[in-house]
Protein backbone atom coordinates (compact mmCIF):
# COMPACT_ATOMS: atom_id res chain seq x y z
CA UNK A 1 0.00 0.00 0.00
CA UNK A 2 0.85 3.74 0.08
CA UNK A 3 3.27 3.85 -2.67
CA UNK A 4 2.91 6.33 -5.26
CA UNK A 5 3.13 4.07 -7.93
CA UNK A 6 -0.01 2.31 -6.83
CA UNK A 7 -2.58 3.08 -9.00
CA UNK A 8 -5.98 2.72 -7.93
CA UNK A 9 -9.13 4.10 -10.11
CA UNK A 10 -12.96 3.62 -10.12
CA UNK A 11 -14.81 2.25 -13.34
CA UNK A 12 -18.49 2.70 -13.36
CA UNK A 13 -20.94 -0.16 -14.78
CA UNK A 14 -24.18 0.91 -16.08
CA UNK A 15 -27.50 -0.28 -15.13
CA UNK A 16 -30.70 -0.03 -16.70
CA UNK A 17 -34.27 0.05 -16.38
CA UNK A 18 -35.33 -3.87 -17.03
CA UNK A 19 -38.72 -2.17 -19.42
CA UNK A 20 -37.32 0.83 -20.99
CA UNK A 21 -33.23 -0.68 -21.05
CA UNK A 22 -32.39 3.14 -20.43
CA UNK A 23 -29.69 4.06 -17.94
CA UNK A 24 -31.18 3.97 -14.66
CA UNK A 25 -27.95 4.16 -12.15
CA UNK A 26 -23.88 3.43 -11.83
CA UNK A 27 -22.42 1.04 -9.92
CA UNK A 28 -18.72 2.30 -8.78
CA UNK A 29 -16.12 -0.26 -9.11
CA UNK A 30 -12.58 -0.13 -7.46
CA UNK A 31 -9.53 -1.13 -9.55
CA UNK A 32 -6.20 -1.78 -8.67
CA UNK A 33 -3.06 -1.80 -11.18
CA UNK A 34 -0.13 -2.78 -9.11
CA UNK A 35 3.31 -1.54 -11.06
CA UNK A 36 4.50 -4.90 -11.19
CA UNK A 37 2.31 -6.93 -11.78
CA UNK A 38 -0.66 -5.67 -13.55
CA UNK A 39 -3.96 -5.35 -12.47
CA UNK A 40 -5.03 -7.06 -9.57
CA UNK A 41 -9.02 -8.72 -9.52
CA UNK A 42 -10.85 -6.22 -6.71
CA UNK A 43 -12.04 -9.48 -4.98
CA UNK A 44 -8.62 -10.21 -4.02
CA UNK A 45 -7.56 -6.54 -2.92
CA UNK A 46 -10.73 -6.12 -1.12
CA UNK A 47 -10.41 -8.75 0.78
CA UNK A 48 -6.80 -8.09 1.37
CA UNK A 49 -7.35 -4.31 2.39
CA UNK A 50 -10.64 -5.69 4.64
CA UNK A 51 -7.82 -7.76 6.43
CA UNK A 52 -5.46 -5.20 6.74
CA UNK A 53 -7.70 -2.56 8.11
CA UNK A 54 -6.92 -0.56 4.64
CA UNK A 55 -10.69 -0.89 3.49
CA UNK A 56 -12.39 2.18 4.86
CA UNK A 57 -8.97 4.81 3.87
CA UNK A 58 -9.12 2.75 0.35
CA UNK A 59 -13.15 4.34 0.41
CA UNK A 60 -12.25 7.29 1.38
CA UNK A 61 -9.43 7.80 -1.58
CA UNK A 62 -12.85 6.10 -3.90
CA UNK A 63 -15.77 8.59 -2.41
CA UNK A 64 -12.78 11.47 -3.39
CA UNK A 65 -12.09 10.41 -6.76
CA UNK A 66 -16.26 9.96 -7.15
CA UNK A 67 -16.68 13.73 -6.18
CA UNK A 68 -13.92 14.85 -8.94
CA UNK A 69 -15.75 12.82 -11.56
CA UNK A 70 -19.23 14.27 -10.31
CA UNK A 71 -19.24 17.46 -12.22
CA UNK A 72 -18.89 15.07 -15.49
CA UNK A 73 -21.32 12.79 -14.54
CA UNK A 74 -23.93 15.43 -13.55
CA UNK A 75 -23.64 16.44 -17.38
CA UNK A 76 -23.95 12.89 -18.89
CA UNK A 77 -26.36 10.76 -16.56
CA UNK A 78 -30.24 12.22 -15.98
CA UNK A 79 -31.66 13.58 -13.06
CA UNK A 80 -32.12 11.18 -10.52
CA UNK A 81 -29.90 8.50 -11.07
CA UNK A 82 -28.55 5.96 -8.64
CA UNK A 83 -24.92 5.67 -8.39
CA UNK A 84 -24.02 2.56 -6.30
CA UNK A 85 -21.36 2.20 -3.82
CA UNK A 86 -19.83 -0.69 -2.18
CA UNK A 87 -19.25 -0.93 1.38
CA UNK A 88 -17.83 -3.08 3.47
CA UNK A 89 -19.33 -4.32 6.81
CA UNK A 90 -16.10 -3.02 8.48
CA UNK A 91 -16.54 0.36 7.41
CA UNK A 92 -20.53 -0.10 8.40
CA UNK A 93 -19.16 -0.66 11.48
CA UNK A 94 -16.44 2.12 11.73
CA UNK A 95 -17.06 5.14 13.97
CA UNK A 96 -16.65 7.59 10.85
CA UNK A 97 -18.77 5.66 8.60
CA UNK A 98 -22.31 8.48 9.06
CA UNK A 99 -19.40 11.37 8.83
CA UNK A 100 -18.18 9.95 6.05
CA UNK A 101 -21.36 9.77 4.18
CA UNK A 102 -22.65 13.11 4.89
CA UNK A 103 -19.06 14.52 4.07
CA UNK A 104 -19.37 12.56 0.49
CA UNK A 105 -23.27 13.48 -0.22
CA UNK A 106 -22.01 17.49 0.48
CA UNK A 107 -19.53 16.80 -1.91
CA UNK A 108 -21.91 15.72 -4.84
CA UNK A 109 -23.82 18.66 -6.72
CA UNK A 110 -27.24 18.43 -5.32
CA UNK A 111 -30.47 17.06 -6.23
CA UNK A 112 -29.33 15.26 -8.85
CA UNK A 113 -27.64 11.66 -7.86
CA UNK A 114 -29.48 9.09 -5.50
CA UNK A 115 -26.68 7.57 -3.39
CA UNK A 116 -27.39 3.58 -3.08
CA UNK A 117 -25.38 1.41 -0.60
CA UNK A 118 -24.88 -1.58 -1.60
CA UNK A 119 -23.77 -4.33 1.46
CA UNK A 120 -23.91 -7.64 2.05
CA UNK A 121 -24.94 -9.96 4.68
CA UNK A 122 -21.74 -10.02 6.39
CA UNK A 123 -23.11 -6.42 7.34
CA UNK A 124 -25.95 -7.47 9.32
CA UNK A 125 -23.82 -9.69 12.22
CA UNK A 126 -24.34 -7.05 14.82
CA UNK A 127 -27.72 -6.52 14.21
CA UNK A 128 -28.36 -3.75 16.41
CA UNK A 129 -25.74 -1.75 15.07
CA UNK A 130 -27.00 -2.39 10.91
CA UNK A 131 -30.56 -1.72 11.76
CA UNK A 132 -29.47 1.29 13.55
CA UNK A 133 -27.12 2.71 10.67
CA UNK A 134 -29.86 1.58 7.85
CA UNK A 135 -32.72 4.03 9.77
CA UNK A 136 -30.19 6.76 10.20
CA UNK A 137 -29.25 6.25 6.06
CA UNK A 138 -32.56 6.27 5.50
CA UNK A 139 -33.56 9.61 7.35
CA UNK A 140 -30.76 11.17 5.39
CA UNK A 141 -32.03 10.45 2.08
CA UNK A 142 -29.33 7.19 0.94
CA UNK A 143 -31.01 3.81 -0.57
CA UNK A 144 -29.49 0.30 0.47
CA UNK A 145 -29.38 -2.62 -1.78
CA UNK A 146 -28.88 -6.00 -0.26
CA UNK A 147 -25.54 -7.07 -2.84
CA UNK A 148 -24.98 -10.77 -3.91
CA UNK A 149 -28.40 -12.18 -1.98
CA UNK A 150 -28.71 -15.88 -2.56
CA UNK A 151 -24.79 -16.78 -1.83
CA UNK A 152 -22.81 -17.34 1.24
CA UNK A 153 -24.89 -17.62 4.51
CA UNK A 154 -27.89 -15.51 3.27
CA UNK A 155 -31.26 -15.89 5.03
CA UNK A 156 -34.87 -15.16 3.90
CA UNK A 157 -35.13 -13.92 7.22
CA UNK A 158 -32.67 -11.15 6.63
CA UNK A 159 -35.31 -9.54 3.63
CA UNK A 160 -37.88 -9.37 5.94
CA UNK A 161 -36.26 -7.87 8.98
CA UNK A 162 -34.47 -5.24 7.51
CA UNK A 163 -35.93 -2.65 4.91
CA UNK A 164 -33.23 -2.96 1.94
CA UNK A 165 -34.84 -0.57 -1.24
CA UNK A 166 -33.29 -3.57 -3.54
CA UNK A 167 -32.33 -6.70 -3.36
CA UNK A 168 -29.41 -7.50 -6.21
CA UNK A 169 -29.90 -11.36 -7.48
CA UNK A 170 -26.61 -12.60 -7.59
CA UNK A 171 -24.61 -13.25 -11.34
CA UNK A 172 -24.14 -17.18 -10.75
CA UNK A 173 -28.32 -17.19 -10.65
CA UNK A 174 -28.25 -15.16 -13.74
CA UNK A 175 -26.23 -17.09 -15.39
CA UNK A 176 -28.10 -20.60 -14.71
CA UNK A 177 -30.54 -18.98 -17.00
CA UNK A 178 -30.87 -20.58 -20.50
CA UNK A 179 -28.89 -23.74 -19.44
CA UNK A 180 -30.49 -27.33 -19.84
CA UNK A 181 -30.66 -26.99 -16.22
CA UNK A 182 -33.92 -26.13 -14.36
CA UNK A 183 -34.42 -22.53 -13.08
CA UNK A 184 -33.23 -22.28 -9.57
CA UNK A 185 -35.92 -22.84 -6.89
CA UNK A 186 -34.03 -20.89 -4.70
CA UNK A 187 -33.63 -18.00 -7.21
CA UNK A 188 -37.78 -18.31 -8.24
CA UNK A 189 -38.37 -18.39 -3.97
CA UNK A 190 -36.36 -14.84 -4.23
CA UNK A 191 -38.13 -13.38 -6.61
CA UNK A 192 -41.51 -14.71 -4.87
CA UNK A 193 -40.66 -13.06 -1.69
CA UNK A 194 -38.99 -9.71 -3.20
CA UNK A 195 -42.53 -9.20 -4.83
CA UNK A 196 -44.52 -9.43 -1.46
CA UNK A 197 -42.13 -7.52 0.18
CA UNK A 198 -42.23 -4.55 -2.30
CA UNK A 199 -38.41 -4.98 -2.90
CA UNK A 200 -37.10 -3.61 -6.30
CA UNK A 201 -34.70 -6.18 -7.79
CA UNK A 202 -31.32 -5.47 -10.07
CA UNK A 203 -29.92 -8.49 -11.10
CA UNK A 204 -26.38 -8.92 -11.65
CA UNK A 205 -24.11 -10.39 -14.18
CA UNK A 206 -27.18 -10.36 -17.51
CA UNK A 207 -24.68 -11.65 -20.60
CA UNK A 208 -27.52 -12.73 -23.11
CA UNK A 209 -30.80 -11.07 -24.68
CA UNK A 210 -32.10 -14.48 -23.56
CA UNK A 211 -31.20 -13.81 -19.90
CA UNK A 212 -32.33 -10.61 -19.94
CA UNK A 213 -35.62 -11.27 -21.62
CA UNK A 214 -36.44 -13.76 -18.80
CA UNK A 215 -35.75 -11.80 -16.32
CA UNK A 216 -37.61 -9.20 -17.64
CA UNK A 217 -40.54 -11.50 -18.22
CA UNK A 218 -39.92 -12.30 -14.20
CA UNK A 219 -40.57 -9.08 -13.51
CA UNK A 220 -37.54 -8.00 -12.11
CA UNK A 221 -36.63 -3.83 -12.30
CA UNK A 222 -33.24 -3.20 -13.15
CA UNK A 223 -30.31 -5.35 -15.43
CA UNK A 224 -26.88 -4.83 -14.98
CA UNK A 225 -24.09 -6.36 -17.18
CA UNK A 226 -21.72 -7.30 -19.76
CA UNK A 227 -25.00 -7.48 -22.17
CA UNK A 228 -25.74 -3.64 -21.61
CA UNK A 229 -22.41 -2.58 -20.69
CA UNK A 230 -18.73 -3.88 -19.11
CA UNK A 231 -17.42 -1.44 -16.35
CA UNK A 232 -16.60 1.55 -17.85
CA UNK A 233 -14.12 4.37 -16.95
CA UNK A 234 -15.30 7.62 -17.18
CA UNK A 235 -14.05 8.77 -20.33
CA UNK A 236 -15.51 5.43 -21.61
CA UNK A 237 -18.72 6.26 -19.94
CA UNK A 238 -18.64 10.12 -21.71
CA UNK A 239 -18.26 8.27 -25.31
CA UNK A 240 -20.91 6.27 -24.74
CA UNK A 241 -23.16 9.00 -24.18
CA UNK A 242 -22.05 10.95 -27.03
CA UNK A 243 -22.35 8.38 -29.11
CA UNK A 244 -24.91 7.25 -28.05
CA UNK A 245 -24.94 3.74 -26.94
CA UNK A 246 -28.26 2.15 -26.96
CA UNK A 247 -28.98 2.92 -23.06
CA UNK A 248 -28.59 6.62 -23.64
CA UNK A 249 -31.39 6.82 -25.99
CA UNK A 250 -34.71 6.66 -25.86
CA UNK A 251 -36.11 2.97 -27.72
P1 LIG B 1 -20.06 -6.99 -6.88
O1 LIG B 1 -20.41 -5.88 -5.96
O2 LIG B 1 -21.01 -8.14 -6.98
O3 LIG B 1 -19.83 -6.31 -8.30
C1 LIG B 1 -20.27 -6.84 -9.51
C2 LIG B 1 -19.16 -7.59 -10.18
O4 LIG B 1 -19.67 -8.30 -11.32
C3 LIG B 1 -18.06 -6.69 -10.72
O5 LIG B 1 -16.85 -7.43 -10.61
C4 LIG B 1 -18.44 -6.57 -12.19
O6 LIG B 1 -17.36 -6.19 -13.00
C5 LIG B 1 -18.92 -7.98 -12.47
N1 LIG B 1 -19.79 -8.07 -13.62
C6 LIG B 1 -20.66 -7.16 -14.08
N2 LIG B 1 -21.34 -7.60 -15.13
C7 LIG B 1 -20.89 -8.85 -15.38
C8 LIG B 1 -21.22 -9.85 -16.37
O7 LIG B 1 -22.08 -9.68 -17.25
N3 LIG B 1 -20.56 -11.03 -16.31
C9 LIG B 1 -19.63 -11.27 -15.34
N4 LIG B 1 -19.02 -12.47 -15.37
N5 LIG B 1 -19.28 -10.37 -14.40
C10 LIG B 1 -19.91 -9.16 -14.42
P2 LIG B 1 -15.56 -6.74 -10.04
O8 LIG B 1 -15.48 -5.35 -10.54
O9 LIG B 1 -14.46 -7.69 -10.34
O10 LIG B 1 -15.79 -6.68 -8.49
C11 LIG B 1 -15.84 -7.85 -7.73
C12 LIG B 1 -16.29 -7.54 -6.33
O11 LIG B 1 -15.32 -6.74 -5.64
C13 LIG B 1 -17.57 -6.74 -6.25
O12 LIG B 1 -18.63 -7.60 -6.49
C14 LIG B 1 -17.49 -6.21 -4.85
O13 LIG B 1 -17.89 -7.18 -3.92
C15 LIG B 1 -15.99 -5.96 -4.69
N6 LIG B 1 -15.75 -4.53 -4.93
C16 LIG B 1 -15.47 -3.88 -6.09
N7 LIG B 1 -15.30 -2.56 -5.87
C17 LIG B 1 -15.47 -2.37 -4.53
C18 LIG B 1 -15.44 -1.23 -3.67
O14 LIG B 1 -15.24 -0.09 -4.08
N8 LIG B 1 -15.65 -1.45 -2.33
C19 LIG B 1 -15.91 -2.69 -1.84
N9 LIG B 1 -16.12 -2.81 -0.53
N10 LIG B 1 -15.98 -3.78 -2.62
C20 LIG B 1 -15.76 -3.63 -3.95
CA1 LIG C 1 -22.08 -4.52 -5.69
CA1 LIG D 1 -23.04 -8.41 -6.36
Amino acid sequence: WGSKNNQFYIVYQPVVNAQTLRISGVEVLMRWRHPVVGEIPPDVFINLAETQQMIVPLTHHLLALIASDAAVLKRILPRGVKLGLNISPAHLQADSFRDDMLRFAAALPADHFHVVLEVTERAMIDKEKSMANFAWLHRQGFEIAIDDFGTGHSALIYLERYNFDYLKIDRGFVQAIGTETVTSPVLDAVLTLSRRLKLMTVAEGVETQEQAEWLRGQGVHFLQGYWISRPLSLAGLVAAHDEPANYFTTR
